[in-house]
């Protein structure tokens, strides 16, 4: 599903890019591949608080630090921190 935005300059519908790369946004902001990699974030957040009761915002600087992340996790991860963004979590 592609989101479209009015564009008041010019007056017609413009597809709406990822905040984070040149790709479509699909979900919210984000093209496929960031919202994929922005829910897996928000996934493993739940299981992180569960075992080491860390903010989000810690959470997500692990994640920036982590050279085992993968650039797009790493991509949402800097936005989120920049924005203080934070998505629901589910804690279970
Ligand atoms: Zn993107």
């Amino acid at each position: 599903m592609l989101q479209y935005r009015l564009s008041i300059k010019d007056k017609k519908w413009t597809k709406v890019k990822c905040v984070l790369c040149d790709r479509e946004a699909v979900a919210g902001d984000y093209c496929t591949l960031h919202s994929k990699a922005c829910e897996n974030l928000t996934n493993s957040y739940g299981k992180w608080k569960k075992a080491l009761d860390i903010c989000w915002k810690e959470y997500l600087s692990e994640i920036v630090m982590n050279p085992l992340t993968g650039q797009w996790a790493k991509d949402v991860a800097q936005h989120l921190i920049k924005t203080g963004e934070q998505p629901d979590v589910k804690v279970s």
